[in-house]
């Protein structure tokens, strides 16, 4: 299984190129899209993981012109912006699966197989655990019915420990996947983000959902 990984930020390709050689897969990289519109058509992939923000032409417009020339090679497209009309376009122009940074690799890789298993499930919408309600798609988080009022970088916050919940994320992966970016000198910054997330999401309520893993990170989890 052959697949092109379309992506301009270094530290994201490296980290899908990978995990997916662990996984199994030849994996191509493009940094930007004239170039990953260059290997979509002339070589033969069985999916292509393409960022919607790149550099030279867009994935829009790389999905565009790869489906009018009627190239239909699977595409899952990773964006950073988290819209219905973003996912509607990209459903439109011809995309299989759309996936909303930050994500996790396991669901990155679950999307994967289902769309080369040509058997797609619904975008995951919303997340539960205990009586914490995240709607996906709406960005709207809830406790016990309760709207919690949250920042778009705390909710990316809370979404990232969520989707992996359970699981322990170290201070550089969250600075990784909410910022986008390599905070490696200030992991500080996640220290005080979630700080903050907790005031909002655990302060107010008895039982506490983010736990601190003295030296490694954080885990979110009915304990
Ligand atoms: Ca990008």
């Amino acid at each position: 299984m052959r697949i092109l990984v379309a992506e301009d930020e270094v530290k994201t390709a490296n980290y899908l190129q990978k995990g997916l050689a662990e996984n199994g897969f030849i994996v191509d990289t493009a940094i930007n899209g004239v170039d990953a519109l260059h290997c979509a058509m002339s070589l033969e992939y069985d999916l292509i993981i393409l960022d919607i923000m790149l550099p030279k032409m867009d994935g829009w417009s790389v999905l565009q012109a790869l489906r009018s020339a009627g190239k239909d090679t699977p595409v899952l497209c990773l964006t950073a912006r988290d819209l219905v009309e973003d996912r509607v376009r990209g459903l439109e122009l011809g995309a299989d699966d759309y996936l909303v940074k930050p994500f996790a690799f396991s669901e990155l890789l679950a999307r994967i197989r289902n769309i080369l298993r040509r058997n797609p499930t619904p975008i995951q919408e919303s997340i539960q655990i205990g009586d914490l309600n995240l709607k996906l798609l709406q960005h709207k988080a809830t406790r016990k019915g309760q709207r919690l009022d949250l920042a778009p970088k705390e909710f990316a916050l809370l979404s990232l420990l969520a989707r992996r919940h359970g699981e322990v994320i170290s201070r550089t992966v969250i600075a990784e996947q909410v910022w986008d970016m390599n905070f490696d000198s200030d992991t500080n910054v996640v220290d005080v983000a979630v700080l903050r997330l907790r005031r909002k999401v655990d302060e107010p309520f008895d039982s506490k959902l983010i736990h601190t893993v003295r030296g490694i990170g954080y885990v979110l989890e009915v304990r």
